[in-house]
């Protein structure tokens, strides 16, 4: 979600500019658009230290130059070979790729983990890159002038800068459990789009001595995650979720399969090794999972080692660790306590961050601590446009090293409330400074290549956090039998 609010920065900056018209490098054809190569590149850079900012780089300059090195060989052999280049590893667990106008090309650490060779990444950066030679960033931008969707891309914008600036205006977020609607919109290559991108990852695989066929082993790997999702989600009862990964910010898998499938075909060569001990060379000892600077989850608790914080979820409760907000919610999904980081401008009490944050029209406050941090309990009314008030209830908590946070009660409506409030409470309640337990709990894990052993992933699963079945999908054998004795798999570790 923050990509697709990230990139409706570099959108918005732009909508002022009037139109002219550019020459497609890839297709040779001529196209109106709001952003000529100029206006890439200076937006891009733009957005670029906003996503630098938001996920954190790798600290790794190794794998930072790795990866960057592949990226590099594979846009001088791309459309665009005279723009500058930058390919950045992003200290993030999720399972994520994406580019920017103007040539900045993300990977994050989640989707390496996945990757089972060096063309397989370059695979993912091909795609990417494709978004970028074939303009469709700047394509986007000017669709959404064309179709007056300024005001939406600024409303995302708004966002943006609130979960940044924490909370001015935040009143539209608390009725509806997602916002990502809106910026999925604004974010959305459409289905032509990602063909292309595939279609020209794959030729840039090819120029670059890398099996095209590789494409396709990326998106296999993707889609066993998806139905590896699936199949966690009903074995716990939960909804199906819908793909988060990569794969499903694009078209029918299976059509992109077989489309790439016969692009590939057509790239028929000799091909360099796949470069697969170079690649899990780079990636030995990369973090995997969330970690202790973003926050990370262990069975039910919540740690953030930097805020020096922990919470703990009532039993079959979800918590949801992202950059804006740490969400616990209810188990039927229709209530959740959402903790968002307060920032020191936002109010020097806590009825000034109330105040400044909620804008509310009438309410109570109640003093009071939890664990020993002082806590103002909020019940009250936010003003809403058709004049009949939003109830809204929220704590201001002031934790270790003074730092504020804004632990918000959300429901979809009185009787989903009623409900959860006891799970609501007792999650507040857990709200406590880490302990040397909770420190221990707390250790991130990494990745390590090692020799398959004899007894296959339920042997190295016994030394493991993880459950077997993980590691299977980790090294895509997942629902297959295991590699042989010897060959080189990935396992995690804790550190
Ligand atoms: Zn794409």
């Amino acid at each position: 979600m923050i990509r697709s609010l990230v990139a409706a920065v570099a959108l918005t900056a732009v909508l002022s500019g009037c139109g002219t018209t550019v020459v497609n490098p890839v297709t040779g054809q001529a196209e109106r658009t709001v952003m000529d190569e100029r206006a890439e590149l200076a937006e891009g850079k733009k957005a670029h230290a906003e996503v630098l900012k938001e996920y954190g780089v790798v600290k790794d300059e190794r794998l930072q130059a790795y990866v960057n090195g592949i990226g590099q060989t594979l846009a001088k052999q791309s459309h665009r070979a005279n723009i500058p280049w930058t390919f950045t590893v992003l200290d993030s667990p999720e399972v994520n790729a994406f580019a920017l106008p103007g040539g900045y090309v993300y990977i994050t650490r989640g989707i390496l983990a996945y990757m089972d060779s060096e063309a397989d990444m370059a695979g993912v950066i091909g795609h990417e890159i494709g978004h970028v030679t074939a303009r469709h960033g700047a394509q986007r931008a000017t669709r959404q002038q064309t179709a007056g969707l300024g005001v939406l891309a600024a409303t995302v914008l708004g966002a943006v800068l609130e979960s940044k600036a924490g909370l001015s205006g935040g009143t539209e977020m608390f009725g509806q459990m997602a916002q990502g609607v809106a910026a999925g919109y604004v974010a959305k290559y459409s289905r032509e789009q990602e063909l292309q991108a595939d279609s020209l990852g794959a030729e840039y695989l090819a120029r670059s001595h890398y099996d095209p066929r590789n494409m396709i082993d990326v998106i296999r790997v993707l889609k066993l995650q998806e139905a590896f999702a699936a199949d966690e989600a009903r074995a716990e009862g939960r909804p199906v979720p819908e793909g988060a990964n990569w794969l499903s910010s694009h078209p029918s898998n299976d059509q992109r399969l077989q489309q790439i499938s016969q692009n590939a075909a057509r790239y028929s060569g000799s091909y360099a090794s796949d470069g697969a001990e170079r690649f899990h060379q780079a990636i030995q000892g990369m973090r995997f999972g969330e970690s202790p600077e973003q926050g990370l989850t262990r069975g039910r608790s919540f740690y953030h080692a930097g805020l020096g914080i922990a919470l703990t979820a009532p039993s079959g409760w979800r918590i949801d660790n992202e950059a804006e907000a740490l969400t616990i919610a209810s188990p039927q999904g229709d209530a959740a306590l959402r903790m968002i980081s307060v920032p020191p401008d936002a109010g020097s009490s806590h009825e000034d961050i109330i105040r400044n944050a909620l804008k509310p029209s009438e309410g109570k406050l109640t003093r009071g601590t939890i664990n020993g941090f002082d806590a103002t309990h909020f019940v009250g009314t936010l003003p809403t446009r058709n004049g009949q008030g939003q109830p809204v209830e929220v704590t201001v908590v002031t934790g270790p090293k003074n730092n504020r946070f804004l632990l918000l009660y959300l429901s979809q409506d009185a009787a989903a409330r009623n409900r959860a409030m006891p799970g609501l409470l007792a999650t507040e309640k857990s709200f406590r400074a880490m302990t040397p337990a909770d420190q221990q709990a707390a250790r991130p894990w990494a990745i390590r290549s090692v020799p398959m052993p004899r007894g296959g992933f339920a042997e190295l699963a016994r030394q493991a956090p993880v459950p077997e079945k993980r590691l299977q999908l980790l090294n895509g054998t997942w629902g297959r039998s295991d590699p042989p004795a010897g060959q080189m798999v990935k396992t995690v570790v804790e550190q």
